[in-house]
């Protein structure tokens, strides 16, 4: 698969003509290339979306959600195709991807299309009726949006909807680990409707085309979902500047398990916010906090369950967990399971690389399914972001710990809370420094609630109105009436 950049309705390869290698992780081996772009083709997208813009922000929103609507019913009509691109760019399993990720990619389209049309804007009277205030939100412009290689389509999707609803121009990139389905998509952006230079979609490394992008002076948004370390960088280059920012980024999330817990459903559910998409979720839970008096049995049920998980060729329609995303980040979770060894950790199932079955797979990049004991709650391996399958257990005596234990990493994106109890689920819940809190469930989402992260989890909100409001400027319009 040549993969190529989107630019003023446009395909082509990077100005400058360089390459990546695109690998397939099930199979560690190159399948494609993509262009390594530059700060040149940053420009050329640039002044493609600053042409678009005017006619753009002038369209009506009717006409601007028609595009999203048409966009979702070409990734509907070429589901087959995604749910392969995306299953072979990163490593999930297929089902997985036709289960979460490209149903997701069309609804985001979809919500959108319908949730700006829905918008209302604010309006008052001050003076004893003498004025009228309204706020007139104005799109912003060019906006730039970055996304992660864990959830690549659906991610991208869930920025680039609102922004081109409410009227900006989008330059693009995807993460270059999984660039295949967003350029899939942009085969289908002209079909849809869009003008040339609406939506650009711009492939390359972070550090180069991301970096010039962020940092490119006409850019007035970046709605970024990353690494901690990666936010944290392009916070400092756009500081001092006016451009607005959001920021997803990593989590290490409790999940606190009280004794009187629905036993079979909080293990049957853990087993899934822990080693979902082999355990790459920002979403997924990384620390087990168990009650002491149900602790050797939960964690002797969850170690018979995990210990008989299998990782598998991801195209396998059996494969439930696939390969993770690249050797280098293979070898990152290893190190975190060697660190765990070396600070006294007992791993009681997984801990080393695998290999399905598979010839195909020889090469590729499968970590076993792994739970870790006997760790400190303030070690590395306890605070650090494994972004793997590598769960670790610790056990508490009361509510009070529980929720100290919960709070006692930098970050702070979401926790699971499993209780039959009510007014303790509620109690722990409003304690717990987390964007979400889940009771007796794990992702669920409705689209139309904020989403985002507290401390080093992110800074600003996505999703409903939240996303609708971060891609506009509220201008407060006042009219003098009588
Ligand atoms: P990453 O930070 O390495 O890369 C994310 C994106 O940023 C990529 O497109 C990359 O090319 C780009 N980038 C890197 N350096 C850049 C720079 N200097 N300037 C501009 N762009 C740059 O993250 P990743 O490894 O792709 O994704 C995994 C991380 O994402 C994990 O920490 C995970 O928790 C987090 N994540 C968070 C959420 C959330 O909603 N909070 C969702 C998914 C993933």
């Amino acid at each position: 698969m040549e993969i190529l950049n989107f630019i003023d309705g446009r395909h082509e390869p990077a100005t400058q003509g360089a390459w990546l290698d695109n690998i397939e992780p099930a199979t560690g081996k190159p399948y494609g290339r993509l262009p390594r772009s530059s700060a040149e083709d940053v420009q050329r997208a640039m002044d493609a979306a600053q042409r678009a813009f005017p006619a753009w922000a002038a369209t009506s929103v009717e006409e601007r959600t028609a595009c999203l609507s048409r966009l979702a019913d070409r990734i509907a009509a070429h589901f087959d195709e995604l749910v392969a691109a995306e299953s072979k760019d990163n490593g999930k399993p297929e089902r997985l991807a036709a289960a979460v990720d490209i149903p997701r990619a069309e609804k985001n389209l979809r919500f959108y299309a319908s949730a700006a049309q829905q918008y209302l804007t604010e309006a008052s009277m001050s003076g004893g009726a003498g004025q009228l205030h309204y706020v007139h939100r104005k799109p912003l412009g060019v906006v730039g949006v970055i996304s992660p290689w864990n959830l690549p389509l659906y991610l991208f999707t869930w920025k680039v909807a609102p922004a081109l609803a409410m009227g900006n121009c989008v330059i693009g990139k995807p993460s270059e680990i999984t660039p295949a389905t967003a350029y899939l998509m942009s085969q289908w952006i002209t079909e849809a409707g869009f003008p040339p230079g609406v939506f650009n979609i711009l492939h390359g490394l972070g550090a180069e085309v991301g970096e010039a992008l962020v940092t490119h002076p006409q850019i007035k948004a970046i709605s970024f979902t990353g690494g901690t370390a990666t936010g944290r960088h392009i916070a400092r280059a756009v500081a001092g500047t006016s451009k607005k920012t959001t920021f997803e980024l990593g989590g290490k999330n409790p999940a606190i398990i009280f004794d009187d817990c629905d036993f079979e459903l909080t293990l049957k559910t853990v087993v899934r916010s822990g080693f979902a998409n082999q355990g790459q979720i920002c979403l997924c839970s990384s620390r087990y906090l168990i009650h002491e008096s149900i602790y050797p049995a939960f964690r002797d049920a969850l170690v018979d369950i995990v210990s008989r998980m299998r990782v598998g060729d991801p195209q396998s329609p059996d494969t439930k967990m696939g390969a993770v995303v690249s050797a280098d980040h293979l070898e990152k979770i290893l190190s975190f399971v060697g660190k765990a060894k070396e600070l006294g950790g007992r791993v009681l199932c997984g801990g080393e690389a695998t290999r399905p079955e598979s010839e195909r797979c020889a090469s590729g990049y499968y970590m076993q399914p792994t739970i870790i004991e006997g760790l400190s709650p303030t070690c590395e391996v306890n605070q650090q972001e494994i972004f793997g399958p590598v769960v670790t257990l610790q056990s508490f005596a009361t509510e009070e710990e529980a929720i100290a234990l919960a709070n006692g990493t930098e970050y702070g994106l979401a926790c699971t809370i499993w209780t039959e109890n009510l007014r303790r689920a509620h109690r722990v819940a409003a304690q717990v420094d987390s964007g979400i809190a889940w009771i007796n469930c794990w992702l669920e989402r409705d689209l139309r609630m904020p989403f985002g992260g507290v401390k080093s989890s992110g800074a600003g909100r996505e999703g409903g109105t939240e996303s609708l409001r971060f891609f506009t400027e509220p201008q407060n319009v006042c009219v003098q009436i009588n």
